[in-house]
């Protein structure tokens, strides 16, 4: 790469020469892990290796006090093979083509993983939502939708909250789609509120899918739910949901962090009024009934249970020496960089990778879909009855291939959902 291209810029991008520890080197060295293990399959790895289509899109947006912004806008459709496209859409500063292309990738492997009928796909827009007006933050997902257009639709790619992003956003995105295209498409995205073909349970779907990995892993490993210690990272709809769950189940969560700080509390937080102070004060750092304490020392933190629940690349390899865990729920997309996998193995810290850990959200995802096809809707016990079974099937799945193999859960889960993506691939065969 030439010296004066800004990493992550359209320019620089480069599917088989990343950023050294970005998103996408990490997810090219997760699917190098798996090769070995995809027999002829392997013929096919190279598709994993780069995104099917990427669109990169200016959004302007005339701001509340009549200037004109611009902000920069993606849509990466990883792989189609299984279905359409699935994915989020992340609004936040650090946006770059690259991390999208990691997160769809990321989308692809996840939704094989459950072997749930789409592909992988992300999108983002770079931008700071918070400096934005409400105003504004509607024109511009108006714009990004539109300007995405072109290449979502019910059959073909269907977004979803992420990072900064809501049911609110969803509704708005469903909207300014279906009047381009001249009718109501409620099943364009997923994630929408419920009066407009929302799912029952989709909110808390990833938190309760992180759970009930968890609770099967705990399970398996001999650590009861009763008396363990929880440390969660990112308080967002992920870590704040799970953090709940798993206090209800009779856990302590001892540690918090989010954007605004670190806290600790021994005997545990009262989940609910922490879960209301963040809500309404925008973050957990001046609840009074904790220690606030450097945002370095969460990793140091004992407990039972770490769950990385924020961003990518927050369990570095010196973090990952710290860490005083026996079970890592990765909440997060991509939190552990391939290193620090590393060290967590030899360290006897059993991970349970954000491809499996994370999809509940997905999962209900594809249940709203489905019933936004059908006009017909599912009960909030429906549908996480159905989440609990698709999670725990999943995860025996692959805990069968981790054990016949003698690999991570990491490399199990690669190794049953690349299998299951380049079977579709092969037998579409080569166009043309
Ligand atoms: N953004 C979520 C994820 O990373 C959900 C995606 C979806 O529901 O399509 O899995």
């Amino acid at each position: 790469m030439s010296e004066n291209i800004k990493p992550g810029s359209v320019s620089s991008l480069s599917y088989v020469n990343p950023v050294p520890g970005s998103p996408w080197d990490t997810y090219l060295s997760q699917v190098d892990r798996v090769m070995p293990y995809l027999g002829s399959l392997a013929r096919w790895g190279e598709t994993l290796k780069r995104p099917k289509r990427a669109l990169v899109v200016d959004v302007p947006i005339e701001l509340d006090d009549g200037s004109i912004a611009h902000f920069e806008g993606y849509r990466v459709q990883h792989n189609l093979s299984r279905g359409p496209g699935k994915g989020g859409v992340r609004f936040h500063p650090d946006v770059t083509l690259e991390e999208v292309m990691a997160l769809s990738a990321w989308m692809t492997v996840k939704c094989a993983a459950v072997n749930l009928p789409y592909g992988g796909a992300k999108g983002g827009v770079r931008v700071e939502p918070k400096q934005l007006s409400k105003k504004e933050l509607e024109r511009l997902t108006r714009r990004y939708t539109s300007e995405i257009g072109i290449i979502i639709g019910p059959h073909s790619d269907i977004p979803a909250p992420d990072v900064n992003t809501n049911a609110e956003i969803m509704a708005w995105m469903m909207d300014t789609y279906s009047i381009n295209s001249g009718a109501t498409a409620t099943g364009v995205v997923t994630g929408k509120p419920i009066h407009l073909g929302g799912s029952l349970g989709r909110v808390k779907a990833t938190g309760r899918g992180v759970f009930v990995t968890g609770r099967e892993a705990a399970r398996r490993i001999g650590l009861d739910l009763q008396s363990a210690r929880v440390a969660v990272q990112g308080f967002g709809n992920v870590g704040s949901v799970a953090a709940e769950l798993f206090a209800e189940a009779g856990a302590r969560v001892v540690a918090v962090q989010d954007h605004t700080g670190t806290l600790i509390n021994e005997q545990g937080f009262d989940m609910p009024r922490l879960i209301a102070f963040a809500k309404s004060e925008g973050g957990i750092a001046n609840f009074k009934e904790g220690q606030r304490c450097d945002n370095e020392e969460f990793w140091n933190v004992k407990a039972d249970i770490l769950i990385p629940a924020a961003l990518e690349g927050q369990l570095t390899a010196a973090r990952a020496n710290r860490v005083n865990a026996k079970l890592v729920l990765e909440g997060a997309n991509g939190p552990t960089v391939p290193q620090a996998d590393d060290i967590l193995a030899e360290r006897g810290v059993l991970v349970v990778p954000d491809v499996i850990c994370n999809a509940g959200g997905v999962t209900v995802s594809y249940f709203e879909w489905v019933q936004d096809f059908s006009s017909f809707f599912w009960t909030e016990d429906e549908i996480n009855q159905r989440l609990d079974r698709i999670m725990v099937g999943a995860l025996n799945h692959i805990w069968e291939k981790a054990d016949q193999h003698r690999i991570s859960l990491r490399t199990a889960t690669y190794a049953v959902a690349c299998e299951r993506i380049l079977m579709a691939r092969e037998e579409r065969g080569l166009y043309p």
